[in-house]
């Protein structure tokens, strides 16, 4: 399962989640790339009084930003406390189950990659 970023075939501009019409150069032809690896933690906050179809006391959610600048916001699996500038993973997981069905989203945890 993966997400996608949809770049622009007119100008270029990456977006996520799609778009219909570009709001950069208003052209309406788009190109899905996958929204994967390394992001910078850009900020983030702890919920406590959470949507049904999450049966957690409460989730901590992160904005992210992509290698490719892409921006988006998901939920943060991390071992120890979250700080401004970390780098972790991005991947797609099941985050809410509404009325049987899973729902799926970005979760983002530490790298365990050894750094070179
Ligand atoms: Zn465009």
């Amino acid at each position: 399962m993966k997400l996608y970023a949809y770049r622009c075939r007119q100008c270029g501009r990456r977006t996520y989640p799609a778009r219909l019409i570009c709001d950069c150069c208003g052209g309406r032809d788009f190109e899905p790339e996958p929204l994967e690896g390394t992001v910078t933690l850009l900020t983030h906050t702890r919920v406590h009084c959470l949507p049904e179809g999450i049966n957690r006391p409460y989730l901590d959610f992160g904005l992210v930003e992509f290698e490719n600048g892409v921006r988006a916001v998901g939920q943060l699996r991390l071992q120890s406390a979250a700080w401004i500038g970390m780098k972790l993973r991005a991947g797609v997981d099941v985050v809410r189950v509404l009325r049987g069905e899973e729902k799926y989203g970005f979760v983002f945890e530490e790298d365990s990659t050894p750094s070179v």
